[in-house]
């Protein structure tokens, strides 16, 4: 399996542990995801000692507002390194506001221009900010990972223009009934799983440390709202992660 969405570099303990009980869960692949300039060199190194570990680098949105925003001449270095496979996360939140719209979405419009020039995938951060979104990836002509999805409502958006959907563990709660109805109807060659560690861990893991080994429980309630087999899903998310991240 992989996980599409990790940030390693946040979590309490050493990648090496945390990578070691991902292997023995089945989860051979993992995208760390930097979410500044420190958080995206971190990432790097941690993909340096590691081969199955993989970065995107990018300026979070909530940063938009900061002087970190302004660092795109060292975030586009960064991106030469041949472990950095995507440009992100990168989006728009209308929920924890730390930065104006209107500084989320010039960050946003920095990132994608970068990502274009680079010919790599975006990795994109969606909070309640679905029509926004939308409208910002319009005219980006590169590959779109839809990380963490949680709009119902943008499927049929995202689904013609191409879109990975990545689920993370909240399509594992018990209220979430329309994203996995959603997801069941996603075209298998679409769909990416990951964690999004080391937050919203899924159920039965639900409140704790989330971490890379818990994306099995992603996969199964996947499985199951897909009428597809674990291993089904598991290899079929697993073969479409390389495709979108062009990983051997
Ligand atoms: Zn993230």
């Amino acid at each position: 399996m992989t996980d599409s969405h990790a940030h390693l570099d946040a979590c309490d303990e050493p990648a090496a542990a945390l990578i070691e009980r991902a292997e023995a869960a089945g989860v051979t692949r993992i995208v760390t995801i930097g979410t500044g300039i420190e958080s995206s060199r971190a990432a790097l190194t941690i993909a340096e000692r590691h081969e199955g570990v993989h970065a995107a680098l990018g300026i979070d949105t909530h940063q938009a507002g900061q002087p970190e925003a302004e660092r795109l001449a060292e975030l586009r270095e960064l991106l030469a390194h041949p472990k950095a496979v995507a440009v992100g996360e990168t989006g728009l939140d209308t929920v924890r506001r730390f930065a104006t719209p209107e500084q989320q979405r010039r960050l946003f419009d920095a990132q994608l221009a970068l990502a274009d020039e680079l010919g790599l995938p975006v990795v994109v951060h969606n909070r309640d900010a679905d029509d926004e979104t939308a409208a910002a990836l319009a005219p980006f002509t590169g590959t779109v990972v839809l990380h963490c999805f949680s709009s119902p409502g943008l499927v049929m958006t995202a689904v013609e223009r191409g879109y990975y959907i990545s689920l993370a563990g909240n399509v594992t709660f018990p209220n979430a009934v329309a994203l996995r109805e959603a997801a069941g109807a996603v075209p298998a060659d679409r769909i990416l799983v990951e964690t999004d560690s080391p937050f919203l861990a899924p159920q039965p893991m639900r409140g704790a440390r989330n971490e890379p080994a818990n994306v099995v429980h992603t996969v199964r309630v996947l499985a199951e709202a897909r009428g597809a087999t674990v291993e089904a899903v598991a290899a079929q998310t697993h073969a479409n992660a390389a495709v979108a991240f062009g990983l051997a």
